[in-house]
């Protein structure tokens, strides 16, 4: 068992309670019509951002405005989890019920 960060202790606690995603999306992208690659969930107040091959990296600006420390992958089939401080991921971390995309949400495709 790797040694786990305490920002990433508290998400394998089996008392842990879901966090909420805020949507389908990027919040951030959706509100300004953006694309992004892939969706990063915010493990301490359930923010959708998108991720770092994405133009606009909300869920890595999520972190810098927020410091709000540990992602899992909002994609389907993905259940690693990373805390910025610590620069740590984990391989596999147990989805709470609403935390795991049930398909890839991609952004509407917007006009040109
Ligand atoms: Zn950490
Ligand atoms: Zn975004
Ligand atoms: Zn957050």
């Amino acid at each position: 068992m790797d040694e786990l960060c305490p920002h990433l202790e508290k998400l394998v606690d089996p008392g842990r309670k879901p966090v909420h995603p805020s949507g389908h999306g990027c919040k951030e992208c959706l509100a300004a019509g953006d694309e992004w690659v892939h969706l990063r969930l915010c493990m301490s107040c359930g923010h959708v951002g998108c991720c770092d091959d994405s133009p606009n990296k909300h869920a890595t600006k999520h972190f810098q405005k927020s410091q709000h420390p540990t992602i899992r992958s909002y994609e389907p089939g993905e259940d690693w989890a990373y805390c910025y401080p610590d620069e740590l991921t984990v391989d596999s971390l147990r989805a709470l019920p609403g935390e795991a995309a049930a398909r890839h949400y991609s952004a509407p495709a917007a006009p040109r």
